[in-house]
């Protein structure tokens, strides 16, 4: 029967869609390794005849500035690149993040700490008195835990006090909970690590998904938007690789879908450095106030016409 073939099948059933998205931060302007990202996500979204998706990641109120996020719209457009309606500003979604680290705490996942950075860089050197104690893949001490130790009515009394607190993930408890975990990656790692990856979110120690005014933190925030979003594909810069084992464990805990993920190689500047902020030889406003086009930016980031 024509009507059951398989060629008829996939014409009623097609797969859906890719979806790729570029989620930039608003606390700057964009330079060249945002341009190459983006451009990355948008020219693949094309060629598998996916969607592209802008993210705005927004929850850092202290840095983030309605100008550079102005500034980000007119310079992809700028760019050639064109995005779905409406963009996703996390501002805009805090209490679905909230709803997620509920879920979290119901499981007995999350603890509140309450020291200061400083009291935290006093706690390390005390025990690094011995050997050195363990650092993240950014080069941050990991939490010692101290505050894991308190009583729930010392911890309750701290809160009523007004102490500041953050939400840390008892890391420990949570890769307990989740089991054995990979990721499947089409770009590498630091180290070539690539295909089939092992989560490793021990490395980042008991991670903080939220403080005392911002119910989220970027890793949370990121892993919820992709589900809700229906990300499939993620590209993004490989300084981002490891945080990928919290995004993959944050997946495992609240039930999410995995998406593949790429990560991609970051654009240097002459000194062989990773790009941190836009400058006037790398800002896109700056070298487009100096007459550079669109299409050199793809050729400066080694990307075809
Ligand atoms: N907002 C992050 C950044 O600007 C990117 C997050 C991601 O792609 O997962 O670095």
């Amino acid at each position: 029967m024509a009507g059951s073939s398989p060629a008829m099948m996939s014409l009623e059933n097609p797969m859906p869609p890719p979806v790729f998205r570029f989620a930039p931060s608003p606390n700057g302007y964009l330079h060249l390794g945002h341009a190459y990202s983006a451009l990355l996500n948008f020219d693949s979204a094309r060629e598998s005849g996916g969607r592209f998706l802008l993210r705005i990641e927004d929850i850092d109120v202290a840095r983030c500035r309605p100008e550079f996020e102005a500034a980000i719209y007119q310079d992809l457009a700028w760019l050639g690149i064109a995005w779905e309606q409406p963009v996703r500003r996390q501002s805009e979604h805090l209490s679905e993040y909230r709803d997620a680290l509920e879920r979290l705490s119901a499981e007995g996942l999350i603890y509140p700490s309450f020291e200061s950075r400083a009291e935290i860089a006093k706690l390390v050197a005390q025990r690094e008195a011995g050997a050195p104690w363990p650092r993240d893949p950014d080069g941050a001490p990991l939490y010692p835990g101290s505050a894991k130790l308190l009583s729930a009515s010392e911890r309750a009394r701290l809160i009523e006090q007004g102490a500041p607190y953050a939400l840390r993930l008892d890391m420990a408890a949570a890769c307990a909970r989740a089991g054995d975990l990979t990721w499947t990656e089409h770009g590498a790692g630091p180290d070539g690590e690539t295909g089939v990856v092992a989560v490793r979110p021990e490395v980042w120690g008991d991670v903080i998904l939220a403080r005392k005014e911002t119910p989220t933190s970027y890793h949370l925030s990121v892993v919820v938007d992709d589900a809700l979003q229906g990300v499939t594909e993620v590209v993004r810069g490989r300084d981002l690789f490891w945080s990928t084992s919290v995004h993959r464990l944050l997946q495992a805990l609240l039930g999410l879908p995995e998406p593949v993920y790429r990560h991609h190689r970051l654009i240097l500047d002459g000194a062989g450095q990773k790009l941190s902020k836009s400058t006037a030889a790398t800002g896109l406003r700056e070298l487009r106030a100096s007459g550079v086009a669109p299409a050199d930016i793809r050729r400066l980031v080694g990307l075809p016409p």
